[in-house]
This record gives C-alpha cells, sequence and structure tokens, in this order.
C-alpha cells in the first residue's frame, strides 16, 4: 500500500492504522508542510518504508502496490497561501502520478478531496450533489480548485481507464498529530490556549465549521477504501459549532486564561460548513463517535507534550 502525504495529520495515521493490520505501506512525503516527527515511531517498523519525494515528479515506489491513498497536498489555508502554485500542482500533476502508479499496477485509489470543493456554500448541510460556490480566481482557489481539479481527473481515469478509484471530502479534522499553530483553527486555538497566548478569532465567530476526530475520519478512509464505492462520499462529523464556541470550548477543555483577539475574516472564509454524511452512514454504516469536547481534550494532552510548542500565528 501507499499513502501520499505520509508525514500529514491523516497521512500518519492511516499510515500507522494499516501497519498495526499487518499491510505493508510506503509513506511517501516531501515533508514540506511537516518535519515527519508524525512518522517517528513508524520508522523502526519493517511493514513501513518512507520515501522522500516530491509527487508532482513521480512517485519512486517499486513492487506490486493494492492501494493508494493519495493525501499529498498542503491543507491549512496559510501554508496553501504560501505555497500557492505548488499546491495547484499537486493537486494536478501529484493526483496525476498517483493515478498513474494506481492504474499501472491495478490498485485502488482513494484521493483526498475537501469539504473546500462546496466553497462558501449556499446549501446547507452539504450533501454530495452539490455543485458548489468557489470563486475561481480567490486567493483560496489555489486549494479548493486544485482539490476540484483532481476529482474531475479521477473520474476521468475511472471513465477512461477503468481505474478503480474513490473519491473521499473531507472535513475539517483534528487530532494528535496537528502541527502546533498550523494555522488552522484548532491547532492555534489550542496552541494559544496552552501557551497563554490570545485565542484569534478571525471575524466576528459566528461563522461554522463541524469538526471531526482525526480516528473518527480515519475509520471512513478505510471503510471506502475497503468497499467498492466511487463516491464522491462525504466524511466529517455533522456537529456544527461556531468558531467563537469552539474558542470557549478551548478554554473550558484546557483550563487555559487566554484572552481573546478578534482579527480580520480572510478573503472567502466560508460562513458555514456541515456534512451531510447520510451517504456514508447508509453505505458503510459510517459515523463519529467522538465528541469535540472529548477530541479537543485528547488533543490538548498530546500538545501539551510536544516539544515544538509554540505560538499561534496569523493565516
Ligand atoms: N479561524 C480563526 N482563528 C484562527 C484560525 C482560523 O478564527 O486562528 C477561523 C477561520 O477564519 C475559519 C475557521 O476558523 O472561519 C476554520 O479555519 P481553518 O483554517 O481551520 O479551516 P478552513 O475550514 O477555513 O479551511
Amino acid at each position: 500500500m501507499v499513502v501520499t502525504g505520509a508525514a500529514g495529520l491523516l497521512g500518519s495515521h492511516l499510515c500507522r492504522r494499516l501497519v498495526a493490520g499487518g499491510a505493508e505501506v510506503v509513506g511517501v512525503d516531501d515533508l514540506s508542510t511537516s518535519d515527519g516527527t508524525n512518522l517517528a515511531d513508524l520508522r523502526s517498523d519493517p511493514r513501513f518504508g518512507f520515501v522522500r519525494a516530491d509527487v508532482t515528479s513521480g512517485i519512486p515506489v517499486d513492487g506490486p502496490v493494492d492501494l493508494v491513498l493519495h493525501f499529498a497536498s498542503p491543507a491549512s489555508p496559510p501554508d496553501y497561501l504560501r505555497l500557492p502554485l505548488e499546491t495547484l500542482r499537486v493537486g494536478s500533476a501529484g493526483t496525476w502520478h498517483a493515478l498513474d502508479l494506481a492504474a499501472d499496477r491495478g490498485a485502488r485509489l482513494v484521493l483526498a478531496s475537501t469539504s473546500e470543493v462546496y466553497g462558501d456554500p449556499l446549501e446547507h448541510p452539504q450533501t454530495e450533489s452539490y455543485w458548489g460556490n468557489v470563486n475561481p480566481v480567490g486567493p483560496r482557489s489555489v486549494y479548493d480548485e486544485a482539490k476540484r481539479f483532481a476529482e474531475a481527473l479521477t473520474a476521468a481515469y475511472r471513465r477512461q481507464r477503468g481505474a478503480d478509484t474513490a473519491i473521499v471530502r473531507i472535513f475539517n479534522t483534528y487530532g494528535p498529530g496537528l502541527r502546533p499553530g498550523d494555522g488552522r483553527v484548532v491547532s492555534n486555538f489550542l496552541s494559544a490556549a496552552l501557551t497563554g497566548k490570545p485565542l484569534t478569532i478571525y471575524g466576528t465567530g459566528e461563522q461554522t465549521r463541524s469538526l471531526c476526530y482525526v480516528d473518527d475520519l480515519v475509520a471512513g478512509v478505510l471503510a471506502v477504501a475497503a468497499s467498492n464505492l466511487a463516491g464522491p462520499v462525504n466524511l466529517g462529523n455533522p456537529a456544527e459549532l461556531t468558531v467563537a464556541e469552539l474558542a470557549e470550548t478551548v478554554l473550558a477543555v484546557t483550563g487555559s486564561s487566554s484572552p481573546i483577539e478578534h482579527l480580520p475574516l480572510p478573503v472567502d472564509d466560508p460562513a458555514r460548513r456541515r456534512p451531510d454524511i447520510t451517504f456514508a452512514t447508509t453505505e458503510l454504516g459510517w459515523a463519529p463517535v467522538v465528541e469535540v469536547r472529548d477530541g479537543l481534550a485528547r488533543t490538548a494532552r498530546w500538545m501539551a507534550e510536544q516539544s515544538t510548542l509554540r505560538p499561534a500565528r496569523r493565516g
């Protein structure tokens, strides 16, 4: 099995779960937005191999492959805004290489797509049949359109080459393994709360997100991988909360007395987001089980142990 983006939050958890299940896994990552520490515990496992490579130039993995989980891409808004061309290239050329690898070896491929394909959604909650509301020339489009292109490419490979593919649309996910202060809201809020720095709410804080704990999300990805569904399949936790409510919850869970500071809302920031997961629940019997307070407490405990803990930075 091959996992691209292996050093990221989701990639590292996927590698760990697959290896624990007895699989031989090759993790591929260029370490552009992660330093590889998420994989430290796996590096000595004989069933795990790591290849440092940029998937936009090819995926240097030999031998038989039965599953490709294509998760390589910057995912945090500050990262993809800092790496706009790289993000477009990984969604396009990187996905092309991943699909070629899967099609050539007869492997199934699962593409990590995103709720960002729905943009600033006009339908709520979002079902898989909604086509989205994306500004194609706004700053976020480098991520949104890269993932939309990756979906189109995956669908075309399936149609034209008969490739065995699936698309999962992943909603906001958090958990141990998040880079502290990576720019995403859970990481920023937790690292700020743990270091006594202000929690930075962008805009009024009335915008909503639906946050899924990483173990739940990984179970959903593996269920899709083991099925014959093509998707797209929404994966996320439908429990929706405002960013202001999230800030209060983080303060309560960590016992922090950090102040709250308001900063301007980023351009094209979606006003609300909540997955309709009826399809995944009906087809796979999958649904998240970890409540946000519990998931945040687990993530806070993990983050507090990290030596790399550093203050939140502005997205
Ligand atoms: N956000 C915030 N403070 C932060 C980081 C993010 O208020 O320090 C907001 C952001 O404007 C957005 C939401 O939290 O409305 C989720 O942002 P994130 O970057 O985690 O993910 P997105 O869903 O926007 O890709």
